[in-house]
């Protein structure tokens, strides 16, 4: 009875950690863990980077192959974005509908950049059919990058509100890139 208890509450953790559609993080998991991240980041001076990504054109996959294939297409890209955040601080969640986010503590704006790069072209290497997007035949993605040593005088709202804005960026620039905005230029 103790043992299935505990099992029990293991399970029920992890749900309530995990977003239901990929099985990677949630939003509010990823919320806390970038919360304990910038305490962590500050005591040590160290730089803490986030990636924002959202999907080109997403709304057309549902529109031309049916929301059953979307919902696939989400989830083979948690799954390269979670086989690729490699260190053991690093966290993939889903953001929102068709929005990830990545976490990358100790990682300067260079190393965030390169990082966000190799994901974008490990999903277009998935190749999954899309062929009324603007950036070619198969599903893209577009990223902001944002990068920042935690201090007094900055928040993970504001880690989070650079990254999305250096995501429009991406986007109105012609999608499928990397934009990243480092809050100061000696982070790159
Ligand atoms: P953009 O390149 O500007 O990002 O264009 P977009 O079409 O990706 O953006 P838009 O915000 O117009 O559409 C997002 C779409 O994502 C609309 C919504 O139906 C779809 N979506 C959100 N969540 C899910 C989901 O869980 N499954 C599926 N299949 N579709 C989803
Ligand atoms: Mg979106
Ligand atoms: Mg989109």
């Amino acid at each position: 009875m103790t043992v299935s208890n505990a099992v029990l509450y293991e399970r029920t953790k992890k749900l309530s950690v995990t977003d239901g559609l990929t099985g990677i993080s949630n939003r509010p998991n990823m919320e806390q863990v970038l919360r304990s991240e910038f305490e962590r980041s500050m005591r040590y001076g160290a730089p803490l980077s986030v990636v924002l990504l959202d999907v080109d054109h997403f709304k057309g996959v549902n529109d031309t192959y049916g929301h059953q294939a979307g919902d696939e297409c989400l989830r083979k890209i948690a799954c390269v974005l979670d086989r690729e955040s490699e260190r053991p601080a690093d966290l993939a969640a889903r953001y929102g509908g068709e929005e990830f986010a990545v976490i990358l503590p100790y990682t300067s704006a260079k190393g965030a950049f390169h990082k966000a790069e190799s994901f974008r072209r490990s999903i277009e290497m998935l190749l999954i059919p899309h062929t009324r997007s603007s950036t070619g035949d198969y599903v893209t993605v577009s990223f902001g990058v944002s990068t920042l040593i935690p201090g007094d005088d900055t928040s993970t709202d504001a880690l989070i509100a650079n990254a999305d804005e250096a995501l429009y960026k991406a986007k109105e620039s012609g999608r499928n890139k990397v934009v990243a905005l480092p809050f100061a230029p000696a982070l790159l």
